[in-house]
């Protein structure tokens, strides 16, 4: 895979969704296909201190920072969405532990009366003082990205000098400061950690945690995606269950993305995939995406942003941003089309949208 398209462009600029009559969802982020959103994916910055190959380019330039969302325009995004029947917000990136006001980030949206503030992360700063802080804070729990276990592969698909010891280290802390159920997610790239797949299953039962492999999606900013990079569902389930039987665990209730399995033989920890690219879950979709500079993206796979910043930095009241967010869910797509031939990948890679 080469990697040789540095730059981050925007899909589009300053565009409000369509309107519709205010009463028309009364007070809920309801879209026109009958899903419900109660899932806000946060984006707090694009900066990180990793360039992972099926991320983000090594050149890759971040975003101007004036036009980053301020904390008080976070928590508002956040306050507003809440009002609006959010449940659970997850904080993203980019690397979220870079940001220089996470704390504040963190106790402030976890003060909102939402039942869950979750983390997805890198794990390069999550140490034991920084997971009881983020705990006492209010964060729920958090989610580690780890796709390899070998020093010398893993140093190459994030281009850095981080170990995954050092992840695992992390996924420790963080069960022992109670930030569980701590998830770990991995992403397969074939002909990269393909033939990691077992062992990287495997390390749901040595720490007890949910292991949850995703098949690559097309959303690297080298826009160097294929299909025959991404190992699919079946393959991951088929090759797992040799090494470790497995009993089918169902979805993680409405809106769960991962195909779920217990160890037949009892062992701790559970094996997840993210099948978005061969099983789409598209149907049962309740998330809404806000970037770091303040775009709704409707789906992860949209090519339209809608300009909250826009709305919030123009001046308007609570109100004018709820209709905003009510009517940007509105048309949130049916699905994504990966498998379609006139399939149009977006322009921002995973980094700009908050993963
Ligand atoms: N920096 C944090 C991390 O890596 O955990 C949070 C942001 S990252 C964009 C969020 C998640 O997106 C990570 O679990 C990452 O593995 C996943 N991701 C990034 N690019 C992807 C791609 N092209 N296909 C599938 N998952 C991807
Ligand atoms: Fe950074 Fe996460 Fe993207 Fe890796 S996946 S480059 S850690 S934002």
């Amino acid at each position: 895979m080469t990697l040789s398209l540095p730059v981050i462009a925007r899909d589009a600029e300053g565009i409000a969704p369509p309107r519709r009559d205010p009463a028309a969802n009364a007070g809920r982020l309801i879209d026109s296909h009958g899903r419900t959103v109660r899932d806000l994916r946060l984006s707090i910055t694009d900066r990180c201190n990793f360039r992972c190959v099926y991320c983000m380019d090594p050149d890759v330039r971040f975003m101007d920072r004036a036009t980053l969302l301020s904390v008080d325009e976070l928590v508002r995004v956040a306050r507003v969405c809440v009002s609006l029947g959010v449940e659970k917000i997850r904080l993203t990136g980019g690397e979220p532990s870079l940001h220089p006001d996470l704390d504040a980030v963190i106790e402030r949206i976890a003060a909102l009366p939402v039942k869950d503030v979750a983390m997805t992360t890198n794990g390069s700063l999550l140490d034991e003082r920084r997971a009881r802080r983020w705990k006492r804070l209010g964060l729920s729990r958090v989610t580690l990205s780890l796709d390899s276990l070998r020093d010398d592969r893993f140093a190459k698909l994030t281009r850095s000098n981080t170990p995954p010891r050092r992840v695992i280290e992390a996924a420790r802390a963080a069960s022992i400061a109670g930030l569980g159920p701590v998830r770990i997610n991995a992403v397969i790239v074939r002909g990269f950690n393909d033939d990691e797949v077992e062992d990287l299953a495997g390390i749901a039962r040595t720490l007890g945690v949910d292991v949850r492999l995703i098949e690559f999606m097309p959303l690297d900013s080298a826009h160097a995606w294929d299909r025959s990079r991404v190992v699919s569902a079946d393959e991951i389930i088929e090759r797992v269950g040799r090494r470790y039987p497995l009993r089918s665990a169902g979805r993680d209730g409405p809106g769960g993305t991962s195909l779920n399995f217990a160890f037949a033989d009892g062992a701790p920890g559970r094996l997840g995939i993210i099948a978005s690219v061969t099983r789409p879950f598209c149907g049962a979709c309740n998330r809404l995406r806000v970037t770091a500079d303040g775009q709704i993206r409707p789906c992860l796979f949209s090519t339209v942003e809608y300009d909250l910043r826009a709305a919030l930095r123009r001046g308007d009241d609570d109100e004018a941003i709820a209709r905003f967010l009510l009517d940007s869910t509105w048309v949130k797509p049916a699905g994504h089309a990966i498998d379609s031939t006139g399939f149009e990948q977006p322009a921002r890679p995973m980094s700009a949208i908050g993963g």
